[in-house]
């Protein structure tokens, strides 16, 4: 594959500001590669880089679920990865330093040292840190995976939300056949969760979300949850001890954003000995009515989930090459690279469009 010498690339260079700018295609070593992106999956970590709320250093490509095809690889990458030229490759947005306790400990997501691909400045050589571009520079310490590339390239970048769906929803809190998951929160992750748990055999998988969210909802039920509730209108912890028959559910995933009342909630209709995963952030705003003695008293065990690791993204890719799953009903939207600032206003229901669920960016070639 023959390289062009730049790539066009959608820039931060402020809040809500994404400014177009061509950028130097690095030479690389032999520990490196260089990807020509199909597509990037945007999520609501879109919206808070661009409304900047972790206040990261700036400009930079944002950008943190690419997908695309080794365009150049070092031979000792190409050996290391296992991967070569014209390979499809899903990247994982973590970058770990491997040394350091939680790395050698098997916690590479929590890196002391960690780097995240999307939030590395412009500054640091060689600028093509993320998906918004044509093409992203690959570190020596990038985890990719490789994808089968006959489907859909719009298909095979759910490895995102589908991995998220299966870390929270059944690895951490370790979901068993038969049990009953309340996820809380309809969008991607919400439904990601769905499936990942009806691939593990739940028995009852209950999915709460706004009045709004009715398009939403319907998706979950197609994706195999078998109730919904209406939080604007029905009491979803009264539902929830309805459905089980007063026990309560033996795992609750919160994959809502900015909202704090799901994790009050979470409290009251988890089971006795039951396990509650928070996974969606809340701008660092306190929980109202968060009564610890829940915890205690019923033995809830809480855990947060920070990111996805391999296993994962393993498992969300095996399912979508199975094509088992209808997961295209999530897809809703494609926008040009061009007009990135566009799509994450849709996903965030800025524009006169509600209907967004898993949208990605596609770049020109
Ligand atoms: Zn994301
Ligand atoms: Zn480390």
């Amino acid at each position: 594959m023959s390289l062009p010498k730049t790539s066009f690339a959608m820039v931060q260079t402020a809040k809500r500001e994404l400014t177009p700018m061509d950028i130097d295609i690095p030479d690389i070593s032999e520990d490196a590669a260089i990807l020509r992106l199909e597509v990037c999956g945007i999520c609501g970590s879109d919206y808070e880089q661009f409304e900047d709320v972790l206040r990261t250093p700036m400009p930079v490509i944002p950008g943190h679920e690419p997908l695309g095809v080794i365009a150049k690889i070092g031979d000792r990458a190409a050996q290391r990865w296992g991967v070569d030229v014209g390979d499809r490759v899903a990247v994982e947005t973590m970058l770990s330093c491997r040394h350091c306790d939680p790395c050698l400990g098997g916690s590479y997501h929590l890196c002391d040292h960690r780097k995240i691909y999307s939030y590395i400045p412009l500054s640091e050589w060689p600028g093509l840190w993320g998906g918004y571009a044509q093409y992203m520079y690959l570190h020596p310490n990038s985890v990719v995976h490789k994808v089968d590339p006959s489907l859909a390239p719009e298909l095979a970048v759910m490895f995102n939300p589908l991995g998220a769906g299966f870390r929270w929803a059944v690895d951490l809190p370790d979901t068993q056949p038969g049990d009953t998951v309340v996820i809380l929160g309809p969008g991607q992750r919400g439904l990601a969760s769905v499936v990942a748990c009806r691939e593990v055999g739940a028995g009852t998988i209950i999915v709460t979300g706004l009045a709004a969210d009715t398009d939403k909802l319907a998706v979950a039920k197609a994706l195999g949850a078998d109730h919904c509730i209406d939080v604007d209108n029905e009491d979803p912890v009264a539902r929830v001890k309805a459905i089980t028959g007063g026990r309560g559910a033996d795992v609750v995933v919160d994959v809502s954003a900015y909202a704090t009342q799901p994790v009050a909630d979470a409290l009251r209709m988890v089971k006795m000995g039951g396990k509650i995963v928070l996974a969606g952030v809340k701008g660092f705003k306190p929980v109202n009515e968060f009564i610890s003695d829940y915890v205690v008293t019923k033995e809830i065990q809480m855990m947060g989930a920070m990111g996805v690791t391999s296993k994962g993204y393993r498992a969300a890719i095996n399912l979508i090459e199975s094509r088992r799953v209808d997961l295209m009903q999530m897809h809703t939207h494609d926008f040009k690279l061009s007009d990135a600032a566009l799509a994450i206003r849709t996903l965030a229901r800025e524009i006169e469009d509600d209907s967004s669920i898993h949208s990605c960016l596609v770049p020109e070639h």
